[in-house]
């Protein structure tokens, strides 16, 4: 773990650091570990979530470059652009984002999210511009979302484009940020585990953790296992960001695909179980998308023996999902 200073890159102040960090007690007699939780479901920014601490240095990249509208894609129930779409209105910049409900091909016995409360019911409240897509693949959803970045430019506006989930060099450095913060709060962990998706909460911790005793886990919510490759391309790209010249794989990732169910935004059992036993046994509320997933995970890996210790799990939000 290097507490190395990192660079001062333009940043605005939208989340409420450090995030609080606390021990599970119940949870931690129950399974026989030592469970901390990682609180970025409480940022105090736009109904919290992991997406905040992106969008200070996102956003502040977008202010430098004097961008008047931001254009991102996603999925339908995007925690992502809701979180974008509050930072754009303390800015007074547009935020337009092309959506899809589910950006893969669904399998057969998959039930379809409805689309219209949650996540949208808050981004049309903060004036997000959502333009709609019948499901498709990702690679068609960026397609849009470029299309949707060409047309604000026709109008005359100056265009940042964010990727999906802010997974840019910039949003892995939040995350790097986030682990010398963890390490400021308390002894170091046998495990981080984390839920993963685009990529830069995984890869900016990963990164910040790199050399030490502590292993971060990505449970993903994706079923793609060679999404490894490119946490180590933004990894390189974050490198060259911090001035660190080490060349990162797709072999310095632990990613585990184990815990997806049927695919990308779609519930799964296990989830839904381990949601309520974070309920019922500590108080706390888990979404169905990743911190859930994520959460299952982590109890079957326990139970296995695969995973104990001085384990923190990382609370990335998503809150308003529970409520699609
Ligand atoms: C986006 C998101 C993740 C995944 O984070 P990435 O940086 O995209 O991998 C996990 N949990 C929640 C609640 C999210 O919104």
């Amino acid at each position: 773990m290097s507490l190395a200073p990192l660079p001062n890159l333009p940043r605005v102040e939208l989340v409420l650091l450090p995030t609080p960090m606390h021990r599970l007690p119940r949870l931690s007699e129950q399974l026989g570990i030592d469970l901390w939780i990682k609180r970025d479901d409480l940022t105090g920014f736009a109904m919290g979530g992991n997406k905040g601490r992106k969008l200070e240095f996102l956003l502040g990249d977008a202010i430098a470059q004097g961008a008047q509208a931001v254009v991102t894609c996603g999925a339908t129930q995007s925690n992502f652009i809701r979180q974008l779409g509050a930072g754009c209105s303390m800015l007074g910049m547009q935020c337009a984002a092309a959506v899809m409900d589910l950006p893969h091909t669904v399998k057969p016995t998959s039930t379809r999210l409805p689309s219209d409360n949650g996540n949208v019911r808050l981004d049309r409240m903060l004036g997000v511009e959502l333009e709609a897509h019948p499901n498709g693949d990702w690679e068609v959803l960026y397609e849009f979302a470029e299309q949707l970045a060409v047309r604000k430019e026709r109008e005359g506006l100056r265009v940042y484009r964010i990727p999906v989930g802010g997974s840019s060099p910039l949003g892995a450095f939040a995350f790097l940020r986030a682990s010398q913060e963890v390490s400021q709060q308390g002894p170091p962990f046998d495990w981080i585990v984390t839920g993963s998706s685009s990529g830069s909460t995984q890869t900016g911790l990963t990164v910040g953790f790199a050399g030490s005793n502590t292993k971060v886990l990505g449970m993903s919510s994706d079923p793609e296992p060679e999404l490894v490759d490119e946490f180590a391309d933004l990894a390189n790209l974050l490198g060259s960001v911090t001035g660190n010249p080490r060349v990162w794989t797709g072999a310095d990732f632990l990613l585990n695909v184990d815990y997806v169910g049927d695919g990308y935004c779609l519930p799964s059992p296990a989830g839904a179980a381990a949601i309520e036993r974070m309920a019922r046994t500590e108080g706390i509320f888990l979404d169905p998308t990743y911190s859930g997933k994520a959460f299952a995970g982590l109890l079957d890996l326990v139970s296995r023996g695969e995973i104990g210790g001085r384990v923190l799990f990382w609370h990335t939000g998503g809150i308003p999902a529970l409520f699609a």
